[in-house]
């Protein structure tokens, strides 16, 4: 699936054989002028206030999110008010199944998303194989596509669940295998993998965000909702976010 967004009004349509998407291949003089950024967008706390980051740069944002079994579509939905509410060129949705094989509480019903435990030694169940290697290699192909070189990614690597995919090691690797892998190679430009918020604290990127105009109401971190669709306020992401509004003295607008 891939939906088009701009000034306020949606128009979904088919990624694959439309005809109306404009590709660098028909505009070259434009794009050589215009600043463009991926900004990858699961409707979150943390992608929500990276693509704040990205806004005030100035930049046109190609908002870029997926649904790919995740084990509910709320955040699908925060991420598609945010980009409204922050301004984006285009929110580009797109779809696959990581349920096909599972191997995560986030993409299989028979694993249990696991309490919040602060300080843990281990990657929880809640880690989804490869997750960030598979949005950003989607990522670099959109950004290679349209012409844009900085692709902006929500990572932290300080109050986190410990992925190994949001570690500033693997985000380095991916950056130079995106500039190998593509024409950058050979045309002698580069990708950059912009991660604003890789050694912010919690409280920090909350900061950050409110400092921007983010609308924390509308972002969505809950690894396990309730059917109703309300934070379960026992997971790891719902911990992380609890300590760190209570750290300020504000109340999760969210919960
Ligand atoms: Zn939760």
């Amino acid at each position: 699936m891939f939906f088009h967004l701009k000034n306020g009004k949606n128009k979904g349509y088919c990624a694959f054989g439309n005809h109306s998407v404009k590709t660098p291949f028909n505009q070259p003089e434009s794009l050589k002028m215009s600043k463009k950024a991926v900004v990858l967008l699961s409707g979150g706390l943390d992608s929500v206030t990276c693509l704040a980051v990205a806004k005030s740069e100035n930049y046109e944002i190609h908002a870029l999110c997926f649904n790919y079994g995740q084990r509910h579509k709320i955040e699908i939905e925060c991420a598609r008010k945010s980009a409204l509410r922050l301004g984006v060129e285009k929110f580009h949705l797109i779809g696959f199944d990581l349920r096909m094989w599972g191997a995560s509480a986030l993409t299989s019903d028979s694993l249990t998303v696991p309490e919040f435990e602060a300080n843990r030694d281990s990657v929880p169940i809640t880690y989804v194989p490869a997750r960030n290697m598979i949005f950003l290699s989607f990522g670099a192909a959109l950004a290679e596509g349209i012409g844009a070189r900085d692709i902006f990614i929500g990572v932290n690597s300080m109050d986190y669940s410990g992925y190994p995919d949001c570690r500033p090691a693997f985000i380095d690797a991916f950056r130079q295998c995106a500039n190998l892998g593509t024409k950058a190679a050979d045309e002698g430009w580069q990708f950059n993998i912009r991660t604003p918020l890789q050694y912010l604290k919690k409280t920090e990127i909350i900061r950050l965000g409110l400092s921007l105009g983010v609308d924390y109401s509308l972002t969505h971190s809950c690894y396990n909702p309730t059917p109703e669709g309300r934070p379960c306020g026992h997971c790891d992401s719902c911990g992380l976010r609890r300590e760190a509004f209570a750290s300020l003295g504000m109340k999760d607008p969210a919960a």
